[in-house]
């Protein structure tokens, strides 16, 4: 008897975050953020003193990251060394060099391994709990993390909705001249993720949804239909 492992993949401003926290909450599934766990990663280097350069240091520094990630999706948190990092990883310095620490191949391994523990905790029923599953999300969830999940989903956007969903994020609003401010931190983070996500088709069996003409409920309603079918 396992809980159901619903996967989430898409690239950022597609509303993954949102729907996959929302579909956790009602569905009454733990939650896992794989970008916030590489975004920790990121901050552990820097509080460490780790040269993002150094392949080699990144990765030991990574294998030995003290992470705890808190799975309850009304109130997801990251914590690392005993700090809560859970806002310090959204600001901007540290999401430009995400992607550094993210196509470190070592990096991929040492998380992969961790995300795959923390999936099976949720859905095995390992240790005192009953088994309820989990929704996971991030960028090869479907592909490599997860591939034998019950459901895969890739959540695309086309870019002028992810510019005006970011803008609106970081700024408060999405006309011509925050949209324009967001291009650059959206664009050059797509390339620089190149390497480990290309979001042009989906996967075999992995079902996609367009929440380009969406609003947060559409594009919510659309993908519990998919869980749900
Ligand atoms: O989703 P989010 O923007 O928080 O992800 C931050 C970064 O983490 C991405 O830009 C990407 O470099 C990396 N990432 C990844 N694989 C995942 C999730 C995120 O490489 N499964």
């Amino acid at each position: 008897d396992r809980g159901i492992v619903v996967a989430i993949d898409g690239p950022s401003g597609s509303g993954k975050s949102t729907v996959s926290r929302r579909l956790a909450r009602e569905l009454g599934l733990a939650y896992l953020d794989t970008g916030a766990m590489y975004r920790a990663a990121t901050w552990w280097c820097g509080r460490t003193g780790v040269d993002l350069d150094d392949v080699a240091a990144v990765a030991a520094a990574v294998r030995a990251m003290p992470l705890t990630m808190v799975t309850d999706p009304r109130d997801p948190r990251v914590v690392c060394d005993g700090v809560d990092i859970t806002d310090a990883i959204r600001e901007a310095a540290l999401t430009a060099v995400v992607s550094k620490v993210a196509t470190n191949l070592d990096v991929r391994a040492e998380l992969k391994r961790l995300q795959r523990a923390i999936i099976e905790d949720a859905a095995g029923g390992a240790g005192d709990h009953a088994p309820r599953g989990i929704v996971a999300e991030g960028r090869d969830i479907t592909t490599v993390v997860a591939p034998d999940a019950d459901v895969r989903i890739l959540l695309l956007a086309d870019e002028q909705a992810r510019l005006a969903r970011r803008a609106k994020e970081r700024h408060g609003t999405a006309d011509a001249s925050t949209i324009e401010a967001t291009r650059d931190e959206v664009l050059r983070r797509d390339a620089d993720d190149s390497t480990v996500s290309t979001f042009l088709t989906a996967a075999d069996g992995v079902v996609t949804v367009d929440s380009s003409a969406y609003g947060v409920d559409e594009t919510f309603a659309a993908v519990l239909s998919v869980v749900t079918k």
